[in-house]
């Protein structure tokens, strides 16, 4: 066991502070992460603040994680000490069933980074904390040339956006709308943008075009406008929701082409009604997706080397961690908040 300095929240809803805890003695198959920063993902604070299921306390968030190898097991043969590698969203899978599925995060038995037991039953802390125990499977390499603290939140807000993209062939001739111009969205402008795709932002104000159309995007319009809504009315091949809020989802899809889909990754709290006609007039989709499989994890970030893409961030002191939390809520960050795992030493 080695003992691991990070922050948690000791019961639901509590802020969070300084806690101790230990991580598990490396296995032969286990890649020992000294984590240099940690992305803030809004599911963090959905799940520290009890919004999706019960959680498990004291929670210690963060799943955009990003360091250097200090150990490796026996077994290891993929990772080295001194690698830049990353950990994203889930740290084991199934083991009894369709391991040849390339979607590990749809199959039973995956165990999250966080908030989740592991196959001991022992509960998992995440990245908001000093270092991490990994089985190599689900450790990824982080390209040489993309800064590690940019590249931290491409492990659950780029990969949650690169896999719907592809899986929807955004590309050269199709037309991409991404609602909400947060951690995720922004990843998603960057991405559709480098696959070849007309981009629009939909974003509740006129305050980020300038920054959307720096980022990537063709277009931007305001949903605080009804015009909006008619100027776009079936317009777009795929349209990506990223909103952590309820939304009207009907008004959205009557922007979607005909066949055309509208996929949802943000997860508000409480369910939205949806109008049959909203689908049937048009043979519409509406369509989920979760974060992405490992390896379509790599090749984003493979992908992301190639076109030096990585999250704009603001670096910030563990310390400010609740005062940053209050900040997404609000929709003011510009546009994921990283935490120097360095701050945690001081
Ligand atoms: P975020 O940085 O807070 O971005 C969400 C954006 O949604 C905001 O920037 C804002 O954009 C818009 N928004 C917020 N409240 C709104 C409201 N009441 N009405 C309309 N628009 C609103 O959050 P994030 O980290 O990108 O995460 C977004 C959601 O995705 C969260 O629910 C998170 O849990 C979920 N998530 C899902 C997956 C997955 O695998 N499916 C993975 C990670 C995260 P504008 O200011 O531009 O309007
Ligand atoms: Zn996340």
């Amino acid at each position: 066991m080695s003992t691991a300095k990070g922050y948690a929240a000791l019961a639901p809803k509590a802020p969070l502070q300084a806690f101790s805890f230990e991580r598990r003695e490396p296995n032969d198959d286990d890649v020992v992460i000294d984590i240099q920063f940690c992305g803030v993902c809004h599911s963090d604070i959905h799940q520290v603040r009890d919004e999706w299921f019960p959680g498990i306390y004291p929670q210690v968030p963060g799943h955009e994680i990003v360091g250097v190898v200090t150990k490796v097991g026996a077994k290891v043969s993929k990772f080295k000490e001194g690698d830049r590698v990353g950990v994203g969203c889930f740290v084991d899978s199934c083991r009894h069933c369709q391991r040849d599925v390339d979607a590990e995060q749809y199959l039973p038995g995956l165990t999250q980074t966080y908030n989740d037991r592991d196959a001991d039953g022992q509960p998992t802390y995440g990245g908001y904390s000093d270092h991490i125990v990994v089985k190599e499977g689900y450790v990824l390499s982080v390209p040489d040339n993309l800064p590690l603290d940019g590249a931290a939140p491409l492990l659950c807000a780029g990969i949650t956006l690169w896999s719907p993209l592809k899986h929807w062939n955004a590309g050269p001739g199709k037309k991409v709308a991404i609602i909400g111009l947060g951690g995720l969205g922004h990843m998603g402008v960057k991405l559709a943008h480098a696959l070849g795709a007309e981009v629009t932002v939909l974003s509740q104000s006129m305050a980020k075009k300038d920054d959307a159309l720096r980022l990537g995007a063709d277009h931007y319009y305001p949903t605080n406008d009804p015009k909006t809504f008619e100027a776009l009315a079936g317009s777009f091949d795929l349209i990506i929701n990223t909103v952590s809020a309820p939304i009207d989802w009907n008004a959205y899809l009557g922007l979607v082409k005909v066949d055309g889909t509208m996929v949802l990754v943000g997860v508000p709290d409480n369910p939205v009604p949806v109008s049959a006609f909203a689908l049937i007039a048009g043979r519409k989709s509406l369509a989920g997706s979760m974060i992405g499989s490992i390896k379509e994890t790599q090749e984003m970030l493979d992908f992301c080397g190639e076109h030096n893409i990585v999250s704009d961030i603001e670096v910030i002191d563990i310390k400010d961690i609740n005062a940053a939390y209050e900040r997404v809520i609000k929709s003011d960050v510009r546009y994921r908040f990283v935490i120097d795992m360095a701050t945690l030493k001081g």
